[in-house]
This record gives C-alpha cells, sequence and structure tokens, in this order.
C-alpha cells in the first residue's frame, strides 16, 4: 500500500469517531454531487441501503429508550412536588426557545420576502383561487385546535407504540410514571424491569453507532443526490433565510437562553454535544438521535434525573428548529401566489406552528407534513398549493438535517439550563473537554 493511503488510514483510525462523522457527512457531499443524476446506479441503490438500514436499525431503540426513560426519570424523581416543578420548568423553557424560533422566522421572512422570486413557477389562474380562498376562510381554527388536542390521547396505547405515535405513547409514559411514583413499593418491579430496559437499549445503541459514520456518509450522499441542481436557484432565499435563522438560534438564541438562565457555558455544551449534534444532521431525525443526545448529556456532566425526564420529552415535544422552517416556509408559500396576509393570519400561523411544530415526529420530514395543520387554519390544502410545494419539498431534506440539529441541541440547551438550576450538574466535567467520556 502507498504510503500515503498508510497515513491517512492511520489517521482516520486515530481520529474520535465523532471526526469520522464529520467526514461522513463531508464524504458524503462530494459523493451526493458526483452522483447527481445518476439515481439509478448500483451505487446510488447500495448508498441507499446502507443509509435506510442505518435509520432502521437506529429508530428500533427509540420506543423501548423513550418509555423507559420517561418511566424510569419520572419514577427517580418520586418526590411529586420536584416533578411538577421540573415539569414546569421545563414546558416554560421548550416554549421560550420555540417562540424566539417562530419571532425569528417571521422577522426574517417578512424582511427578505423568501417566496418572491418562486412566483415564476406558479400558474397564475391557480394563485388566483388561492388568494379568494385565503380572504374567505378563517372561521373553524377553534374546532381545529380541539381535535388536535384530542390526537394526543391514547385510545390504546399499544395500537400507539405499533403505529409509533410518540406524542400518544409519550402521554401515555407521563401517566403511567405518575402513577408508579406514587404507589409505593408494589411499582418497584415495574420500575426495575424499565431500568434494565433503558441499560440494554442503551448497550444496543453503543453497537448501532459503530456504523454511524458510513450510515450518515450514505444519507449525505443520497439525499444531495436526489435534488437537482437548477431548482436550487428558484428557492436560494428560502434556504437563505432558514440557515440565517437557524443560525441565530444556534449563535445568538441559546447563548442568551443559558447566559439568562443558568450558568452553563455555551460552547463547553456544544463540544459537550457534537456527536449528537453530527448526527443528528446526518439522520435529520431527532428521535432516532435520542440515544446519543442522552449519552453526550450524561456522560459529560448533565444528571441521569434531568437527562432522562427532560430529553426524550424534548425530542418529541420541542422542535424549534421544525417551528422556523414551517413559518419561514407558510410565508414562502404566501408570497409565491400573492395571498395578502392580515395581521391576525400572521398571528394565527405563529400560534399553529407551536402547535404544527409539536405534533412532529422525530423523524425525517414531518415538518413539511405537520404543516398542513397551519395550512388547514388558513383554509389552504397542499394540493392547492402543488407547484410551490414541489419547491419545498425538493430541498426538504437540506433543511431538515439543519432544523434537526436545532431541535436536538436546543433539548440539551434546556437539559443544561435546568440542571443548573437544581444543582445537577458536574462543571468540573463539563467544562473540561479533554475528560469527556467517549460516547460512540
Ligand atoms: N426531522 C425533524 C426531527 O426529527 C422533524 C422535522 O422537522 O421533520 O427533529
Amino acid at each position: 500500500m502507498k504510503i500515503h493511503m498508510q497515513v491517512m488510514i492511520a489517521v482516520g483510525l486515530g481520529l474520535k469517531r465523532n471526526w469520522h462523522i464529520f467526514f461522513g457527512i463531508i464524504a458524503g457531499i462530494i459523493a451526493g454531487i458526483l452522483l447527481n443524476g445518476h439515481q439509478n446506479t448500483i451505487i446510488f441503490n447500495a448508498l441507499t441501503f446502507v443509509g435506510q438500514a442505518f435509520i432502521r436499525l437506529i429508530q428500533m431503540v427509540v420506543i423501548p429508550l423513550v418509555v423507559s426513560s420517561v418511566i424510569i426519570g419520572i419514577a427517580s424523581i418520586g418526590d411529586n412536588k420536584q416533578l411538577s416543578k421540573f415539569g414546569t420548568k421545563m414546558v416554560i423553557y421548550y416554549g421560550i426557545i420555540t417562540s424566539m424560533a417562530v419571532i425569528i422566522g417571521l422577522s426574517l421572512s417578512l424582511l427578505v420576502q423568501p417566496g418572491q422570486g418562486a412566483d415564476q413557477y406558479i400558474d397564475a389562474q391557480a394563485a388566483g383561487e388561492i388568494q379568494q380562498q385565503v380572504a374567505a376562510t378563517i372561521e373553524n381554527q377553534r374546532e381545529n385546535i380541539l381535535n388536535i388536542v384530542l390526537e394526543f390521547l391514547p385510545k390504546n396505547p399499544f395500537s400507539a407504540i405499533a403505529m409509533g405515535d410518540m406524542v400518544q405513547i409519550l402521554v401515555f409514559a407521563l401517566i403511567f410514571a405518575i402513577a408508579l411514583s406514587r404507589i409505593g413499593e408494589i411499582g418497584r418491579p415495574v420500575i426495575s424491569f424499565f431500568e434494565s430496559v433503558f441499560a440494554a437499549t442503551m448497550k444496543v445503541t453503543d453497537w448501532i453507532m459503530y456504523f454511524a459514520a458510513p450510515g450518515v456518509f450514505a444519507l449525505t450522499a443520497t439525499s444531495i443526490a436526489s435534488f437537482g441542481l437548477d431548482i436550487f436557484s428558484s428557492i436560494s432565499k428560502y434556504l437563505f433565510v432558514v440557515t440565517v435563522g437557524l443560525a441565530i438560534q444556534l449563535f445568538v438564541v441559546y447563548p442568551l437562553f443559558l447566559k439568562i438562565f443558568s450558568k452553563v457555558p455555551v460552547f463547553m455544551l456544544y463540544a459537550a454535544m457534537t456527536e449528537a449534534m453530527m448526527v443528528a444532521f446526518g439522520t435529520a431525525s431527532s428521535s432516532a438521535t435520542l440515544p446519543l443526545t442522552i449519552a453526550c448529556c450524561e456522560k459529560r456532566g448533565i444528571s441521569h434525573k434531568i437527562a432522562s425526564f427532560v430529553l426524550p420529552l424534548g425530542a418529541t415535544l420541542n422542535m424549534d428548529g421544525t417551528a422556523l422552517v414551517q413559518v419561514v416556509a407558510v410565508f414562502f408559500l404566501a408570497q409565491a401566489y400573492g395571498v395578502d396576509l392580515t395581521a391576525f393570519m400572521i398571528l394565527q400561523i405563529c400560534v399553529l406552528t407551536i402547535v404544527a411544530s409539536s405534533t412532529c415526529a422525530g423523524i425525517p420530514g414531518t415538518g413539511l407534513i405537520t404543516i398542513v395543520l397551519v395550512l388547514n387554519g388558513l383554509g389552504l390544502t397542499p394540493e392547492q398549493l402543488i407547484a410551490g410545494f414541489a419547491l419545498l419539498y425538493t430541498m426538504d431534506r437540506i433543511t431538515d438535517m439543519l432544523r434537526t440539529m436545532l431541535n436536538v441541541t436546543s433539548d440539551a440547551v434546556v437539559a443544561a439550563a435546568i440542571a443548573d438550576n437544581e444543582n445537577e450538574i458536574n462543571y468540573d466535567l463539563l467544562n473540561n473537554p479533554d475528560s469527556y467520556n467517549e460516547v460512540i
């Protein structure tokens, strides 16, 4: 073997696995560009297989992990006063972060008008009909919101598990866990059972993480290969707004949030979360990343008590990155179709986006599915907006990767803030990246 190849392999093996993932992403982008337009080749199909296999394996552990970690998280908090204190704080913190994301998305959309260049792709007659329809409809939103809330309640927890309905699973796990924490000793065997489930699930995750680098490489390559590069320019403003908005959230909102509500040093937290952030980017799934999010937090200073309670709930309910993208996407469509939005409609879009983002499952692409809730509020369906929607879908994977990274990071930000408030954080460990335990 040539000497430079040997050096490269040695360097590669010597690097921590998070750098392998990083190189996986870079190599995936390059391979994706090379494969663009060659979607029916053996290489593309093989990469699709590897990427999908990685996602399936990691999704396999999500439900046992969510259920067991919520149950032992709540049961280990035990005392109910403390639980409601954590719970209330968590909802407030997640609410603040998601509202900020919505405000940023809204402001940038009004400022930059991302949909304006896209009207050339929209049929004028369709646009006229949409404009009239939006102007005519706005009445039955209240009914919609009640239906949405109703859908949170599982009729049958096992069918919720079979369907992978994360919100319903969480609602059941929460109620069940609170009950377990109230029945004393008789609940102990069940709690022990879930402790074993949690430990075994984390072990399986460890094994799956050996495939993180090839998995992320394959996922990135296939998604980049699927874009037509010329469509890129038609929604470049949209991509620009989304990217700037998410960057503001990451580099301004989270640091400010941590400064106001805790003394957690933001860049230390980001250092601790590196692997989770990269895997979130590569998989575009906050549920799939959850095992790693928990591992990064717990192995680098945040207590199990907080991490096991706040992170699974966050991975399911806190989707601030998604909320930001949804707001920008709705404005993109409205501007592309020339729809005039009243102040009331804008407010309605913001509120519905908060609901729509939190009903999102932590899997790829659901952000553009639950956006239907927001459009319903305006009396529209995606079918009516088909041309505009097609544009958004083409680029969805890219924004999905970015927004998922934010969704995961903000879960850790909130967990760290609560851990700080409750003295549940080991700063000696968090502030010392050299002593970090490997998570993958
Ligand atoms: N992919 C996102 C997540 O898992 C959800 C979405 O916005 O589609 O966090």
